[in-house]
């Protein structure tokens, strides 16, 4: 029906210039929303041209609703209308029929004018004739192109492309032919039915991605964003960028206040002048212009009816379509073009068939004249679309420029231009100063949710020492909280935040058998939280999933040990040597030896000797090897210092040489021995290294489940660390620990028996606080803490550089100063509750401190407590402590016991 409307009212057009010349072209339109849109700017170019004065022709359009899969009526139609002679055809849109029509315009030579992105003109076969297609929308390679810059100067690290249908992706070949090795990686996803949205954007959230290249109709934008805000993927670390030039012209009031960065690409602009005249006389002409010019009743009759329907609205310049601008511009440039030619070759129309090969007269010349259509010659109305002024040999439009635009809360705004003439850059017209500027205006009206995880120093709960309860921040205290308040200072950030620990206690591992992560990794990846800080290590794998600010604190891996003890003087040390089993062998043998060589005295007659010697025949002989002679003479040989009575006998000679050979070896034993053990006891590191680590088996060591440092372990390739791996990993009991202070606790309890593999800042705060640790070796590599957040968090920049400026200032080194050395006693909760508990049962009479004050086993016992470390000084003295400025760290804790008391 509204085809008869249109051709009667082209009709009523036209009979108020009657004695003009006709020009008939046959437009053909998609039956979709834009139709009538498009009709009503036809109708407005063909009325302006008709009442042009100085233009001999009356321009006569045949406009056909089309359906997509109408090829043959189509074509029927076009070839009919070619018999009467016509001298152009606009569309259609639909890629089968243009086709046709396409092929129909080359063979015949007629003009044909595109109004839509057509791939297929590139594939045209070369011929000797004048390209007679001309296509006013920019050309596939060029937008491509244009989108590949427009990703490139994003930055996107990686990014996902959801389109429509194939033609999505061949828009999109363009682009990513032009991706070098070293470009974001790209995912592809089809968006596919209607029903399908959901799990393919479900899909699409699980893979983490934040950037993504949305390829499909205008009209099914909103459907797509409506659902992506459902599954938060619109977010302030989202970006999107829009490939329908027209993505302007939807209703964006549900997505209002979205926070994503939507970027989209547009040949319009509906706040130029051009635009809103057309506008306006499009509107009028729908509401008064046409009741003067069309006198005749049914064609008043169905305009009236048109207008009820539908176009009883004024049409906005934000809601015209690229189509609809560019048909209005495609009868500007023919009949612009053809009044020339005119004037120069007059033109004859001849009638054309479909089945012969005759051609028309002004094929060629009309594109010569195309040609020359330039700032001198212009068009005689003013074109929508920017200057029309040259077409390249496949017939694309050459000279125009795509806005760049991104929407900003309510409206989009212009953010820079892309010329194809210098496809490489985006001239922008938004300065990254007034960017950065923007952000910072939004960051300081912001709260930013933290994500933590108690450990000390960095996050630890203040006593509620009223009992009245603590709440938001008041709760925590640490070194990432001074931190974070000097980051949120008026002349960095000035902002808020709010700490909130992380459900599961972890710092963030990769799971590769769920495919999922944990901890603060995992509540930033579920944008949970805005900042995740702790002693979080800045990881490579890490880094794979979201980002750091760069690194507040340096540290390196290395080994926790415990002090060798040296053990007090033993009296009986001298007998360490040998075990008791060999001094009571050593004995026996002694004390037989001596009888065995007492009989053998008795038996022997050389051993019984004259008593007087001057008497040659005495009357009774005497035996000096008595039982205490032999005992003597057996004791000075075995104490190497020899005897002054020695047997005469051969066989009791034999018995004493016997004995001295055992002496001999016996005392040479013991020396070896008496080095070897005191060596040994004076000894006090037995490793100063890793490699010493992995190259024994009496000391265990272990490290943190889960964290940076057992990735290092797991990942490395260096042997010696992959077998301390493989030792932690298959050790039974299990090695390792879940904090680190459960470390240092099995560290300090082990005898020296476990060694903690941790990182060297929490190390040095350990020793700090505890004299009987050591770090043991240097670090094994180095790497740092950094301030985790989600990819493309509009709030890195700043961020980062209030920490370089905290660096450079010194405030980074106060604050580690502060929590690592100065603050050695803080007075928390569970210390005082300890103190107190360790007072009652102490004396159990009230005088909590006094009890407690020079007592050697409590503080020996309480030194295993928690953060507060007692230096060994403090375990010799019984005595009250002084109270002076250079006293003992002990010494001081006693003190405050004392007021506690
Ligand atoms: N800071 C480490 C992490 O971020 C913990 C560790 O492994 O020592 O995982």
């Amino acid at each position: 029906m509204h085809k008869i409307v249109i051709l009667l009212l082209c009709f009523g057009i036209i009979v108020s210039g009657l004695k003009k010349k006709t020009v008939n072209v046959a437009v053909f339109l998609d039956d979709d929303e834009h139709y009538e849109d498009t009709v009503i700017a036809i109708a407005s170019v063909v009325r302006r041209i008709n009442l042009y004065s100085s233009v001999q022709y009356l321009l006569y359009p045949h406009i056909f609703k089309v359906q997509k899969n109408e090829i043959l009526k189509t074509g029927q139609t076009a070839c009919s209308l070619l018999e009467k002679g016509i001298a152009a055809i606009f569309g259609p849109e639909s890629i089968e029929i243009n086709d046709f029509i396409q092929s129909l315009s080359s063979s015949l030579q007629i003009p044909q004018f595109q109004t839509f992105w057509n791939p297929k003109l590139a594939s045209l076969p070369i011929s000797d004739q004048p390209i007679q297609i001309f296509n006013l929308h920019p050309s596939p390679k060029a937008l491509s192109k244009a989108l590949a810059t427009l990703v490139r100067e994003n930055d996107w690290k990686s990014y996902t492309i959801l389109y429509e249908d194939d033609n999505g992706l061949l828009r999109l070949q363009e682009s990513l032919k032009q991706l070098k090795p070293d470009d974001p990686a790209v995912a592809f996803k089809a968006l596919g039915p209607r029903e399908n949205l959901r799990s393919v954007l479900k899909e699409v959230q699980s893979s983490g991605v934040a950037h993504f290249i949305l390829d499909c109709e205008a009209e099914r934008i909103m459907d797509i964003l409506r659902l992506a805000k459902e599954l938060k993927l619109l977010s302030e670390f989202h970006s999107y960028i829009l490939t329908n030039l027209d993505a302007h012209t939807i209703n964006w009031s549900e997505v209002k206040n979205i926070k994503s960065n939507i970027t989209a690409m547009r040949l319009l602009n509906p706040d130029n002048t051009n635009m809103k005249n057309a506008a306006l006389v499009w509107n009028q002409n729908m509401k008064y212009s046409f009741l003067e010019t069309v006198k005749d009743p049914v064609i008043l009759k169905e305009i009236q009816n048109l207008r009820r329907m539908k176009h009883f609205k004024d049409i906005k310049t934000i809601n015209i379509q690229t189509k609809t601008a560019l048909m209005h511009d495609a009868l500007n440039i023919f009949i612009s073009t053809f009044s020339k030619l005119d004037a120069v070759y007059p033109v004859a129309f001849k009638a054309l068939s479909c089945e012969s090969n005759e051609t028309s007269t002004y094929g060629q010349h009309f594109s010569d004249i195309l040609t020359q259509i330039n700032k001198e010659n212009p068009l005689l109305l003013e074109p929508l679309t920017g200057p029309i002024t040259e077409f390249d040999s496949m017939g694309y439009r050459k000279n125009y420029k795509l806005q760049i635009v991104e929407w900003v809360g309510d409206r989009f705004r212009i953010s820079g231009t892309w010329d194809p003439a210098l496809p490489e850059k985006i001239n922008l017209t938004i300065t990254p100063a007034e960017r950065d500027e923007e952000i910072m205006k939004k960051i300081q009206k912001r709260n930013f949710r933290i994500v933590s995880r108690l450990g000390d120093p960095y996050l630890m709960e203040v006593a509620d020492t009223n009992g009245r309860g603590l709440y938001g921040n008041d709760r925590f205290e640490g070194y990432t909280m001074d931190l974070m308040k000097e980051i949120c200072k008026p002349e960095n950030l000035n902002c808020t935040f709010t700490f909130e620990l992380v459900p599961d206690g972890n710092y963030g591992s990769y799971d590769p058998k769920t495919k999922q992560w944990n901890g603060i990794i995992k509540e930033l990846l579920e944008y949970k939280a805005d900042l995740g800080i702790c002693d979080l290590t800045i990881t490579y794998e890490r880094r794979k999933a979201v980002d750091f600010t760069s690194p507040f604190m340096t540290l390196g891996i290395s080994i926790l040990y415990a002090k060798a003890v040296k053990e007090p003087p033993d009296l009986l040390t001298f007998s360490h040597p040998l075990s008791f089993e060999v001094w009571i062998y050593i004995a026996t043998s002694y004390l037989i030896i001596s009888l065995i060589m007492f009989l053998t005295a008795r038996l022997n007659p050389n051993d019984w000797e004259n008593p007087h010697p001057c008497n040659s025949s005495p009357m009774e002989l005497e035996n000096i090897w008595n039982l205490k002679n032999c005992c003597w003479l057996t004791l000075g040989s075995f104490m190497t210092q020899g005897c002054d009575l020695l047997p005469k006998g051969i066989c009791t000679r034999m018995v004493v040489a016997m004995w001295w050979f055992f002496a001999l070896i016996i005392t040479a034993c013991y020396t070896a021995n008496m080095t070897a053990f005191l060596t040994s006891s004076r000894m006090g590191v037995t490793i100063t290294s890793a490699e010493d680590l992995a190259t024994q088996n009496k000391i265990k060591y272990g490290c943190l489940k889960d964290g940076a440092t057992s990735s290092f372990f797991k990942d490395s390739n260096f042997s010696t660390y992959h077998r301390m791996w493989v030792q932690m990993d298959s050790a039974d009991p299990s090695v390792f620990e879940m904090n680190n202070k459960e470390g240092v606790k099995r560290v300090l309890n082990s005898k020296r028996k476990y060694a903690f593999i941790m990182e060297s800042s929490n190390i040095e705060y350990e020793m700090e606080r505890n004299c009987e640790l050591i770090q043991v070796g240097s670090n094994l590599d180095s790497k740092g803490y950094g301030i985790a957040m989600p990819f493309n968090a509009p709030y890195r920049k700043s961020i980062n550089a209030a920490i370089l400026k905290m660096q450079e200032m010194g405030v980074l080194h106060t604050l580690k100063t502060r929590w690592w050395k100065e603050k050695k006693w803080r007075w928390s909760m569970y210390q005082r509750q300890t103190v107190r508990r360790r007072g009652r049962h102490r004396n159990g009479s009230g005088q909590r401190g006094r009890r407690l004050l020079g007592s050697r086993s409590w503080c020996r016992t309480f030194s295993t407590y928690r953060d507060i470390r007692i230096p060994m000084e403090c375990k010799k003295s019984r005595r009250r402590p002084k109270v002076d400025a250079q006293r003992s760290s002990c010494q001081r804790i006693q003190v405050r016991h004392r007021y506690l008391g």
